[in-house]
């Protein structure tokens, strides 16, 4: 990922003379030195000199789009700025928005305000007069309110800065399809180009043998070594299965992660999608292989879902450089537990589960897949952590894109279940399972899902917004009488 900046650039006009605008100038230095300093913000805040003239709004709109590390825009009116100036430069804008409606004092100075001061601070006033021209000419922004040394202000800039990111970034994922999706399968299929059109998302396919091309050429060294790696970092589960037997089916994880990474790596791949039914040359389901991928920050999506894929490589950017990141994964909903006062969803799948939200020990078994013809596949069996996290699930509709977002509490599993090899998360649904999983399924949504613990709803919002998409979220406040109507309203306004 490149090394993203914001600009921050501020709002005036020169009506009440040069030492008024000298004062502007010297409060949003300080405001950018002082965030900078916070260390609470993922990227560099950049001051950029006041903006008061047509041509220099223009202009300066014109090279944060030219400027390849610029991630985004923060907009600041410290005095009144005519909105008539913004409209060239807003219009040929292209990048994510931000409009922080703050102050430089907390508060009004009761014993020494006069005119002067109301006048040079006077945001109440001119943040509106921008703000209703944002809104005439259609633009998508983040509008946040409140004092600039304000930890909540923070939190939110900090939050919108990471979805900038996905929004810049999102044009630069690539997906590669191993082999065509399930046969009969709807859900995980979807118009590409229309993906593409939209999100900049590129998804190639390619016959399975070109990947197990760059497995079978792995080194026997290499494989040796993070067959080491492996054995080192993990507990081995062999269960009775013969150590030199376990141990061999492990290492073909190994060569498939080296040879998978080789491949993404060399034609700049950043997603994956694989299909159990069409291995090829492949000896086993790439597992372990897999799961290490994406531990390593690539997407996946499992039989041929590159929807999916494309959705957790994008929340792991989403999150990058995120403080004390609980994880993000690949999920799919597979069994209930309907037990009153213990409902919920576990998730997990044949073996593709990131173990980067794996709480406790992390264990390789090697078990047999009960679908297809391979040899048993090595994979990673581990537990996840407790919290909320969001599940996000991309439709196609057929003539648009959905996102659903469902909001969801991550337990414990009430019992152990050692015959279960596979990784596994539980989680209740918001409000509840009943109402959930109904509001879930009336929407539209997979069976697969992008799953994070370190995404807001308000972020996946932001992110389907700057995109124009609709999104459907799925929490606490969630009835279906509510929500069908949403569907219907919104099935009218996305046409
Ligand atoms: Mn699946």
């Amino acid at each position: 990922m490149k090394n993203y900046k914001f600009w921050f650039c501020t709002g005036s006009q020169d009506l009440y003379g040069d030492e008024c605008l000298a004062k502007v100038a010297e409060h949003s230095k300080i405001i950018v030195e002082e965030l900078n300093k916070s260390g609470a913000f993922p990227h560099e805040i950049v001051w950029k000199p006041t903006l008061i003239t047509n041509e220099l709004i223009r202009k300066t709109f014109n090279e944060a789009n030219q400027d390849e590390e610029c991630a985004g825009v923060i907009t600041w009116m410290h005095t009144f700025s005519p909105a008539k100036s913004w409209i060239l430069g807003l219009k040929e804008y292209n990048k994510p928005l931000c409009h922080l409606h703050t102050q430089f004092n907390e508060e009004i100075p009761y014993d020494t305000i006069d005119m002067d001061f109301m006048n040079e601070n006077q945001s109440a006033h001119g943040g509106r007069e921008y703000g209703h021209m944002v809104t005439r000419l259609g633009i998508e922004r983040k509008i946040i309110v409140g004092h600039w040394e304000n930890k909540k202000v923070w939190e939110q800039l900090s939050s919108w800065m990471y979805t900038a990111v996905g929004v810049m970034e999102s044009s630069h994922i690539r997906v590669a399809r191993i082999a065509d999706n399930m046969r009969n399968v709807a859900v995980t299929d979807g118009d590409k180009v229309s993906a593409q059109m939209l999100f900049g998302w590129e998804v190639d396919a390619y016959p399975v043998n070109e990947a197990v091309e760059y497995v079978n050429d792995v080194k026997k060294g290499d494989v040796d070594a993070l067959v080491e790696e492996y054995y080192s970092k993990y507990e081995i589960l062999t269960e009775g299965r013969d150590e030199k037997e376990f141990r061999d089916h492990v290492a073909v994880q190994a060569q498939i992660e080296l040879g998978l990474e080789k491949f993404l790596t060399e034609k700049n791949y950043h997603a994956i999608v694989t299909h159990f039914g069409d291995l090829g040359g492949m000896k086993q389901l790439p597992g372990l292989a897999i799961q290490r991928l994406m531990e390593k920050g690539y997407g996946f999506g499992a039989e041929g879902d590159w929807k999916t894929a494309a959705m957790v490589r994008l929340m792991k950017i989403m999150t990058d450089g995120k403080k004390d990141a609980k994880g993000t994964s690949f999920l799919e909903d597979y069994t209930y537990n309907f037990v009153p006062g213990k409902e919920g969803i576990l998730q997990s799948h044949m073996l593709e589960i990131c173990p980067t939200i794996a709480d406790g020990p992390i264990s390789i078994k090697c078990n047999p897949l009960s679908m297809g013809d391979r040899e048993d596949p090595a994979r990673l069996v581990f537990t996840s952590k407790e919290g909320e996290g969001i599940a996000t699930s991309l439709i196609d509709l057929g003539d648009r894109f959905r996102l659903i977002i469902n909001e969801v509490d991550c337990k414990k599993c009430e019992k152990p279940m050692p015959k279960l090899p596979v990784a596994t998360n539980f989680w209740t649904p918001r409000p509840n399972l009943e109402v959930g999983a109904a509001a879930w399924i009336l929407a539209g949504g997979a069976h697969h899902t992008a799953f994070s613990y370190d995404l807001t709803t308000e972020q996946m919002i932001d992110w389907a917004d700057a995109f124009g998409i609709e999104s459907v979220v799925i929490g606490a406040n969630t009835d279906m009488r509510t929500l069908k109507n949403e569907l219907r309203w919104n099935s009218v306004y996305y046409r």
